[in-house]
């Protein structure tokens, strides 16, 4: 790994640029919440599973150019890296140590994750995987292997990005081959322990896309199921495709909150996470930095195309 850029405030977000093999490159981030204390409370890294993504979804800056899977010792490196440049916190000892496969690339693709999920839980067995998903269609084997994988951890988490109830929109939003909700329900069954975290419905609300709380009920569980809002983040691509995206706080936490009192009256434990705005200027959503990176060396990303 060539290290290329990095951005961010330490005591925030700071993302990583990088260089693979072959030229291609990828983004990682090292985040903690300044709410709760330091990296030894809560630990937050963010890694890239795939070069690009052949998902392609209308709000996020890391789909197209699709170049390929990393491998188990390309996303290893990733979570290494943000290690050593943290030497004074010993990972071992870090409260919450939670490990997103959630930057660029859909996890569910990749084989090498499961394998990375064995590494870690024989590397940091108190760490907390977490895998956000699109939920691609013909991926049952690599979920099965993640139900097992999820057996050597107190605690992980899946989450599910639905984005949308309305299903012409999410075919628009999310343009690959999905599971049926009927199929994620019967995972997010199998996955869900008594105790502990539920697994997650997600949805980047934006005005102009639908999300009827009522249509989610027919179908998951609130018992099984929790439901995690976000304000649909300011990307490049977003804008692009004129999806509508707020940059103000009050704005965002408002439509957030509007939408979580829908799901709350249902029955459903609902996590908000509107986030700190400044992470956008920071360029922690996914693919943003490669994309911001290539925008200011044409030439080198001519090469590396
Ligand atoms: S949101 Fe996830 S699945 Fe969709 S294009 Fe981005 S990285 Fe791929």
């Amino acid at each position: 790994m060539r290290m290329i850029e990095k951005n961010g405030r330490k005591d925030l977000a700071v993302v990583y640029l990088a260089e693979m093999k072959n030229g291609r490159m990828v983004e990682f981030v090292d985040s903690c919440d300044p709410t709760v204390g330091g990296r030894d409370k809560k630990w937050v890294i963010v890694v890239s599973s795939q070069f690009g993504c052949p998902v392609g979804c209308l709000m996020c800056d890391a789909g197209g150019n699709f170049k390929g899977n990393l491998a188990r010792t390309e996303i290893i490196s990733q979570i290494q890296k943000v290690f050593e440049e943290n030497p004074e916190v010993d990972p071992k000892k870090c409260k919450k140590l939670k490990v997103q496969f959630a930057r660029m690339g859909e996890p569910a693709l990749n084989d090498a994750v499961i394998d990375v999920i064995h590494w870690l839980a024989d590397s940091y067995p108190d760490a907390m995987p977490c895998i956000a998903t699109m939920a691609p269609a013909g991926r049952e084997h690599w979920f099965e292997s993640l139900l097992n994988a999820s057996q050597r951890f107190p605690e992980m988490q899946l989450q599910f990005s639905l984005n949308t109830t309305d299903p012409e929109m999410r075919d628009k939003l999310i343009p690959f081959p999905k599971m049926s909700w009927p199929q994620m329900d019967d995972l997010g069954q199998r996955f869900h322990r008594p105790g502990s975290r539920k697994p997650s419905l997600n949805f980047a609300l934006s005005p102009g896309i639908p999300v009827e709380a009522k249509r989610i009920a027919g179908y998951f569980d609130p018992e099984i199921f929790a439901i995690k809002l976000t304000p649909l983040n300011p990307t490049y691509t977003a804008g692009e495709n004129f999806l509508q995206c707020t940059k103000d706080h009050e704005e965002a936490q408002r439509l957030v909150t509007e939408k979580a009192q829908e799901f709350s009256v249902l029955g459903y434990q609902v996590i908000e996470s509107v986030g700190n705005m400044e992470e956008n200027a920071i360029g922690s959503n996914c693919g943003q930095m490669v994309r911001k990176f290539k925008a200011k060396m044409p030439e080198y990303a001519e090469a590396l195309a």
